[in-house]
């Protein structure tokens, strides 16, 4: 049965009404017939990194809140919160900073960190990139998956909504691999084994510009829900003002359903498109150009290390760190595995990704880095102190580096 995508305004001053927006959000996707025959159900927020909601970065805890009150008065009682914090972020630790443990606490809800549960190797049966992917295998047995992605754009995805939101169910290792072989191919694989039974996706305050993780907050005011994870993340692009068509793994998705993208309109519920009259700023792809002088060369790194990095350069803006880097002449920076770039005394590479390049210029080793820790390091470059051979960071992560080969 097909259901239509939900839609319901809920501003952020409206959050302490969130139990009646959820009740009117959920009403038309008769959730309630599926969860008679249920016991257990698993939320996956995105809970990527320790970033309190109203960055736009996670999933408000008040409107998981309000998700596990309404599934308890319809007869749910255990209830899992399941996440995998991104690369170089501890879950349990972004859990804390973000109010989603104390609220397990106050309700009884069990804690998963998906990026240390045991895994499940599952075959994907049309690939764009892996035959098998390994899977938490708190997801891979659920019952029954609600997935609450937030409305964010991305800097390499363009959108990161309820399919990318996907990507916290895989371990660390898998999430790079991702990186390496091909994020949009790898997320559209991902999607092809897991479906969540329903979204409910966070747009009381999303994420523009420079997302996931350094955007500015967009005051959308929006919740969306739906059955199907493709037909939501399709119709939040376009409330973002994306086209689909310009979203690759919805690209791949529709391919693989035979569905014409340009033409797909699901059947919406509650607020209509034409009413909405929201746009997302745009993500500034590979960062090059808000800078001045520094130059970036994109090997397709995680959103860890573009994000360190964009953390990095947008405080070192601010602080008049970067205005010392343009009078010495500006800087080259590499990351992701995908670019080889040139020897040079202008040159920093960052991530582990370009440990192999190490030799030709300034290297800044993590998977990822800390992005205190790029700003560190860029500062000390534009002191010209450009190596660091002796420094312990570096020390340390050479020797992990070279035992590991
Ligand atoms: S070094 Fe950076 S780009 Fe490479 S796998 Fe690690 S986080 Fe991803």
């Amino acid at each position: 049965m097909k259901y239509p995508v939900s839609i319901r305004r809920c501003h952020r001053d409206k959050i302490t009404q969130i139990e009646q927006e959820l009740k009117n959000l959920l009403q038309p996707l008769a959730v309630e017939n599926d969860l008679q025959n249920v016991s257990s159900v698993v939320i996956k927020p995105n809970v990527c990194w320790g970033e309190d909601w109203r960055s736009g970065s996670t999933t408000s805890p008040l409107l998981v809140k309000g998700v596990v009150k309404w599934l308890r008065e319809r007869g749910v009682d255990k209830i899992t919160i399941a996440e995998g914090s991104m690369v170089g972020h501890d879950t349990l630790e972004c859990f804390e900073k973000t109010g989603f443990l104390q609220l397990a606490r106050e309700l009884d809800l069990k804690v998963v960190d998906l990026n240390k549960d045991a895994t499940v190797k599952i075959n994907v049966q049309q690939p764009n990139v892996f035959n098998t992917i390994e899977v938490a295998r708190t997801i891979a047995d659920c019952e029954f998956l609600i997935n609450m992605p937030v409305m964010k754009t991305h800097i390499n995805t363009t959108v990161t909504l309820s399919i990318k939101n996907l990507k916290g169910v895989i371990p660390h290792q898998w999430k790079r691999k991702f990186h390496f072989m091909g994020l949009d191919g790898s997320i559209a694989d991902l999607a092809s084994i897991i479906s969540s039974k329903l979204v409910i996706m966070d747009g009381i305050i999303g994420q523009q510009g420079q997302g996931p993780l350094t955007g500015t907050p967009a005051n959308a005011g929006l919740l969306l829900a739906g059955r199907d994870q493709f037909d939501v993340d399709l119709i939040a692009s376009r409330i973002m003002g994306f086209s689909p068509c310009e979203v690759r793994h919805l690209s791949l998705i529709a391919k693989a359903r035979d569905v014409d993208l340009e033409r797909y309109a699901p059947a919406i519920i509650g607020d209509q498109l034409s009413d909405l009259h929201i746009k997302f700023e745009r993500p500034v792809y590979l960062l090059n150009g808000l800078y001045k002088g520094v130059e970036i060369l994109w090997g397709d790194p995680c959103s860890g290390c573009a994000g360190a990095l964009s953390v990095a350069l947008e405080r070192m803006e601010k602080s008049g760190e970067l205005e010392v880097i343009r009078r010495n002449g500006g800087i080259v920076i590499a990351l992701g595995k995908g670019i080889e770039p040139a020897k040079s005394d202008k040159l920093v590479l960052i991530g582990k990704c370009q440990y192999r390049n190490r030799d030709k210029g300034m290297f800044i080793p993590g998977c990822p880095p800390p992005g205190m820790i790029v700003r560190e390091m860029l500062s000390k470059f534009a002191k010209g102190e450009t190596k660091y051979g002796s420094d312990i960071f570096v020390k340390e992560a050479e020797e992990l580096y070279e035992k590991e080969k």
